[in-house]
């Protein structure tokens, strides 16, 4: 006798042998950063209760031909595990898991409609009536767009606009990446077409924080935006509802000026996957962290070694005498060592002073000259003393810089990996610098030295990111391991760093309508 049907309702990790008969409400794909692709889908039953299921990777070519929007299916054999993801798209407990014995079967299901919507009204989400772990389905009429920056090919694209109903509340919406790209291409291709009323399908409620307002933005992955789809009852009614008290695309309060600044990419390039901070919230870090800040370069510091170190022909690494031969960790073979810059500077706020390292790539920019041929030129002269700091380094001092350099708890310096010169760009991010009565707790005199320095990086007030995969940190200010610095400037997404980040700038910022990049 065959299994009986059960309902998503009774569906628990009790067993694996679930039989349900169901509808795919919602079905995307999610491409992870070791480039992996695994399904996830919305399913509903006849009764109308909601389960997310998962594909996973390898099982994806088999079920990719088989999954369909929209489409019934009788279902059996699952992994059933605990509905654990951060932002849920479902209530249920529990997610099904496709296995090898997972079976799926095309099935017409007269009983289960066509569409169902986990909907919640703008009034709800305006008085508190969500849950900020929970994805949610919102349609509304655009009343105003306010904000549109479209980068294409880019994940950084945002619109934002207010959103209302029927409740006559509007609420702020932010669309980021695709979907942002998505609305601004209906917008420019409908002009004429009178208004907009959006489903957003999985999409996030964010509870307003500091001078940030309540927010309705997309997921990371799994939102879907519907714009104008009368097809869907709900949309419809709400377009006939609407349709005199909202704004057509032409008018004023609907212009979508994308905003293309140069100086906006140029910042968020910069502070990419890099904490924000001034030199008093450095002094607070305890782990290893990836920071931009703005400091004026005041004098160089005459440590163990001079200016320059002698470096490989082929990399930046430093060589050694082997055998007769100038070789470097990598085992290049240098007829000759290259001297390379690597300069230890003393920089301040004003407040604080801390100790920087620049490199070779960085120095020949600040100074306009390698140090090669810096070398040659004083021995030219007859004035090339190896210890001696050429006069001309001293075109690098007096600088306010912005400086992205990776703070080591294990090290009294920071090691630069890149800086701006940018007199916009440093006020931004000056901008961004946490308030100052935080940072005015912080006792330090102007004059002080490497000790007090150190003893307020011991202060223990503020947790910190969590720490970054850089390279190992007893390598990072060493020549040998440059390269492997360099490399750290590579944006890799990671979402809930990002969101750690957001939310620590949130906490941080005094500028009330700033939202780092996704
Ligand atoms: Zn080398």
């Amino acid at each position: 006798m065959a299994r009986p049907i059960e309902y998503i309702s009774s569906i628990d990790d009790s067993k694996d042998l679930w039989k349900v008969a169901v509808r795919c409400k919602h079905l995307w794909s999610v491409t992870s950063s070791q480039n992996r692709e695994h399904l996830e889908l919305i399913l509903f039953d006849s009764k109308l209760d909601l389960i997310q299921a998962i594909v996973p990777s390898y099982l994806v070519s088999k079920f990719k031909t088989q999954l369909e929007l929209g489409c019934s299916y009788i279902m059996q054999n699952f992994k059933v595990s605990s509905n654990d993801f951060s932002f849920k798209s479902t209530d249920h407990k529990f997610k099904l898991i496709f296995c090898g014995s997972t079976s799926v079967k095309k099935v017409q299901l007269a009983d289960i409609p066509l569409n169902h919507l986990k909907l919640i009204g703008i009034n709800a989400i305006i008085e508190g009536k969500y849950r900020t772990n929970l994805l949610y389905d919102i349609i509304g009429g655009v009343t105003e767009i306010s904000q549109a920056q479209i980068i294409p090919d880019n994940n950084k694209s945002k619109v934002v606009f207010s959103l209302t109903d029927l409740s006559k509340h509007d609420v702020q919406c932010t669309l980021w990446g695709k979907l942002a790209v998505q609305l601004n291409e209906y917008y420019t291709t409908h002009k004429a077409d009178g208004s907009i009323i959006l489903l957003l399908m999985n999409a996030r409620i964010k509870e307003p924080q500091g001078n940030y307002p309540l927010n309705v933005s997309n997921a990371w992955n799994g939102t879907k935006l519907l714009i104008n789809d009368l097809s869907i009852e709900e949309v419809k009614n709400l377009k006939e509802k609407l349709k005199d008290d909202l704004p057509t695309l032409s008018s004023s309060s609907m212009q979508m000026e994308t905003t293309n600044t140069s100086v906006f990419s140029d910042l968020d390039k910069f502070v990419w996957k890099a904490e924000v901070l001034s030199l008093s919230d450095i002094a607070y870090l305890q782990t290893e962290t990836t920071c931009v800040t703005v400091a004026t370069l005041e004098k160089f510091e005459c440590g163990q070694s001079g200016w320059y170190y002698d470096g490989c022909s082929e990399c930046t690494k430093s060589v050694t005498l082997k055998d007769g031969k100038f070789m470097c960790y990598s085992k290049h073979i240098s007829s000759e060592p290259v001297p390379r810059f690597k300069l230890e500077v003393l920089a301040s706020d004003g407040k604080l002073k801390y100790k920087f390292v620049f490199w070779d790539v960085d120095c020949v920019k600040l100074i306009g000259k390698s140090a090669l041929q810096m070398k040659l030129d004083l021995m030219e002269t007859g004035d090339f003393d190896p210890l001696e700091f050429p006069y001309e380094l001293d075109v690098m001092l007096k600088k306010e810089l912005a400086i992205r350099a990776v703070f080591q708890p294990n090290k009294a310096s920071l090691s630069v990996i890149g800086f701006k010169a940018d007199e916009v760009l440093r006020t931004k991010i000056k901008e961004r610098f946490k308030c100052e009565e935080h940072t005015s707790k912080i006792v330090v005199s102007t004059d002080d030295t490497r000790d007090d320095m150190h003893t307020a990086s011991c202060t223990p007030t503020i947790s910190t990111s969590e720490k970054q995969s850089h390279a190992d940190p007893q390598t990072v200010s060493d020549p040998l391991s440059i390269t492997a610095v360099m490399t750290l400037q590579l944006p890799t997404l990671h979402l809930h760093r990002q969101k750690d980040l957001f939310l620590r700038q949130l906490k941080n910022s005094t500028v009330p309508n700033y939202r780092p990049p996704r």
